[in-house]
Order: C-alpha cells, then structure tokens, then sequence
C-alpha cells in the first residue's frame, strides 16, 4: 500500500516548497497540549506551535464541542452588509474589552494576510474619504513579514519572499531593521532619526500608514531597542500617519500580555490579529480599528470584504479560546515559561557562533553569525523537539500550556544541538 508519505509527495504542493521536489514530509497525526505525534506514532514537544498560533495547546476537545454546536446550529451566512450572527457580535464585544485604548470597531477575517490587506486598504480609504487622496504611500520595515497578498507581500521587508512575482502593490517605502544589535547602544535614536528623515523626502502629506510587528517574528523574533515603540508613535501621530500594528503572532498571550501593544505601551490606530485568537483551530482573525481611523472614514462606504468575514464558527471558537487563555491564566504562564527558558537559553550567547539570544514572553529567537539554523532544526526533530529555523536564528513558541518538564527537556535538546552546530 503506499505510504501517506508517498501520496503527500504525489499530490500535494506545500506552501513554501519546491515545485517538481516535494520535502520528504513529517506526516502529524495528533497533538494533546505541547505534545505532537505522527502516523508512526513518534512523539514530539513542540516548541514552534506550527507556525505559533496556538497558546491553548493542541488537542482542546471543549474547542471542537463549540465548533460543532455551532455548525449544527447555524454553520454560516454572509456578514456582508446588514446580515450578521451572535458569535461574530459578541466576539466583537470581546475584544473590545481587552483590546488597548482608542480601539472602537472590529472587522473579523480569515486569517493574518487578509487582515494587513484590510488594514492597508481601510488606511488609504480613510485618508482618501477625508479629503488626502494623495496619502497612498506606506512605510515598512526591512525584517518584517506582513503576509502572502498583493499588499501584504509588498510591505514584507524580506526580499527572498517578494521575488519572483512581478510588480505588487506600489507606493511601499523603506526603513531600516529595528534591530538593535545593527545598529548599536543609539539604535533607538539612529531609528527615530531615519523615520523622521523619510517622512520629510517623501512628504508627510503622502503617506498614509506605518505597518509593524511589535516583535519581528518571521524575521527572527526580534524585540526593538529599548523606547523605540512610543517614539515611532509619536513621530507618527504628529505627522498624521496611521499606525498599524501586525500582531498577528503577538496577540492572544505570547508576549506575557493580551497584546504586544500593551507591553511596549502604544496605542495604534489599527491592531491586526490572527493565528492565537483560535488558537489556529479554525482560521480567523480580526483588525481592531481605532478612533482616529473611524474619524477619518466616517461615511465612506467599504467596499471591501471575504465571503467568510465574520464566519460564526470562528467566531464562536475564538470566544471559547479567549476564555481558555483568560481561565488558565495563560498570560501569566508565558512571562513566567518565558523566563525560565530565557535562564536555560542565555548561556548560548558566550558561543562564538552565536550573536544573540533574545525574546519576549514566549517567543524567543537564537540568532547565528553566519552557522546555518536549519541543521539545528533538523537535529533537534530526530530527537523529538520540533523547532523553527528562519534565516539565521532559531526562534521559539511553544503553546502557552507546555509543563516546566517539557520546557525543560525543549531546552536540554535545544542546546546541545546548537553547541554542536559550532563545528
Ligand atoms: N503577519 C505576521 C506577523 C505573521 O507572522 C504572519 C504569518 O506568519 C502573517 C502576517 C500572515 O498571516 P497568514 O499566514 O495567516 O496570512
């Protein structure tokens, strides 16, 4: 008979994969909090959550239960203009209550690419309505990762990502990685001198948004120097400029907080969300949309929309997933987790192969100088630890759930594989 392996090679093309060359691929079979198993029924701890959307551990029968009462009771009807359903108006509710001051509306999507695509459009719209047709421009960040879209693709500041497609969408400009070992003990002034800079050669009066991630992810789970996030907020709010805030990976509990937005205290205009507000058991997601935004687009019509925006099995599975973070206390858990594997962690850095080991929360990253990740990636899974290699670092989020033990043992593998990789 042939293996699922063998079909998965036949018939499937991976995202990120080479077409013609399918991977030899890690057939998953199941997963119960931050444990994973495959068709052979080895086990796994996992230390990435996939592609790290799953703060409440795999495995959450109440999840599915709630999933399927709400397909028995009413599995979708369209949200498009005046249709609407309970779950979608109480998830709004919902994050109203926890999202950071200024937030006022909620527009629900599918997952996080269509949410930056939404919040792009929703900025230039609202400038647009208010008379600054001419504010088109957005500033994104080299490192940052908004997505898969036309939009998103073309404000993710990593090249290898964008090649290939042709032209996306124009009017996208650049600032330097907020990385602060690039750029020294003044990164935050070199950083807010640059954007000041920018901002008076291509004119204030043109741009219509700053897009980024509270902490790089994609780009190797990279906190900002220390003040960078409120003074970006400040120079952008004086010179009109939206504030879009990607926290498709950082909200729902990673950083030890609701949102990263609350951690670093910023209060954007938009915050985008995905990935943890399901906890990834059904895609969903949501842009918080604040005042400033609703100002400028008041009575413009949006003509802008996902058949299955607001899809009210999402909706109610986001709902039961908040309340597990909320009852489980799971943000709490993550600074706490966050710390002792940072104690594990942090002796790497006397490696000289190693230039950083750095995080927040539970999202951690191992930065390499020049020694490839991916050989660590592999090592640590043939001894059972699933981790994540991304470019030259090795970055981590494990469900918020994982025990101490399994930590722990994620740690123990983690470094003797990186301490090996010095060769
Ligand atoms: N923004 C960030 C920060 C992400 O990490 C991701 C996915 O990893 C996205 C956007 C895109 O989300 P999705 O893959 O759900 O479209």
């Amino acid at each position: 008979m042939t293996s699922l392996a063998e079909l998965d090679k036949r018939t499937l093309i991976h995202p990120h994969s080479v077409v013609g060359a399918p991977a030899e691929p890690l057939v998953l079979d199941r997963g119960s909090g931050a444990l994973l198993w495959d068709t052979e029924g080895r086990e796994y701890i996992d230390g990435t959550c996939g592609l790290w959307q799953c703060p409440v551990g795999h495995g959450r029968a109440e999840l599915a239960s709630v999933a399927a009462e709400q397909i028995a009771r009413l599995e979708f009807f369209s949200s498009f203009g005046d249709y609407s359903n309970a779950p979608a108006i109480r998830l709004a509710e919902r994050l109203l209550s926890l999202a950071p001051n200024g937030i006022e509306r909620v527009f629900l999507t599918n997952g996080g690419s269509e949410g930056n695509e939404t919040a792009i459009k929703l900025a230039r719209l609202a400038h647009h309505h208010a008379g600054s047709p001419e504010r088109t421009v957005i500033l994104a960040r080299s490192g940052g990762y908004h997505g898969m879209g036309g939009g998103s693709l073309a404000a993710t500041g990593i090249d290898g990502l964008r090649a290939g497609f042709g032209p996306l969408l124009p009017d996208v400009e650049w600032l330097d990685k907020p990385h602060g070992i690039e750029h020294g003990p003044d990164a935050t002034e070199h950083l807010v001198a640059e954007l000041e800079r920018r901002i008076a050669e291509i004119g204030a009066h043109r741009i219509a948004a700053f897009i980024g991630e509270p902490v790089l992810g994609v780009g190797g789970m990279v906190p900002p120097p220390e003040g960078y996030w409120p003074r970006v907020q400040e120079v952008l709010r004086r010179n009109g400029i939206l504030f879009i805030a990607d926290e498709i990976v950082t909200a729902f509990g990673r950083t030890g907080h609701w949102f990263g937005s609350e951690y670093f205290g910023i209060e954007p205009d938009m915050i985008v969300t995905a990935k943890g507000i399901t906890s990834g058991y059904i895609p969903m997601g949501a842009v918080l949309i604040g005042r400033r935004v609703l100002e400028l687009a008041g009575g413009a019509t949006f003509l802008h929309g996902f058949t299955y925006n607001g899809h009210p099995v999402g909706a109610a599975v986001a709902l039961a997933n908040i309340g597990i973070i909320e009852r489980e206390n799971l943000c709490e858990r993550a600074r706490v987790l966050g710390a002792r594997l940072r104690t594990r962690l942090d002796p790497l850095a006397e490696l000289p192969h190693v230039r950083e080991v750095r995080g927040v929360g539970l999202m951690l990253g191992i930065e390499f100088d020049g020694t490839p990740a991916a050989p660590v990636q592999s090592g640590c899974r043939a001894d059972g630890v699933v981790v994540r290699a991304s470019g030259t670092s090795i970055v981590l989020s494990p469900p918020l759930v994982i025990t101490g033990e399994q930590l722990d043992t994620l740690a123990d593998v983690l470094c003797r594989h990186v301490t090996a990789a010095a060769g």
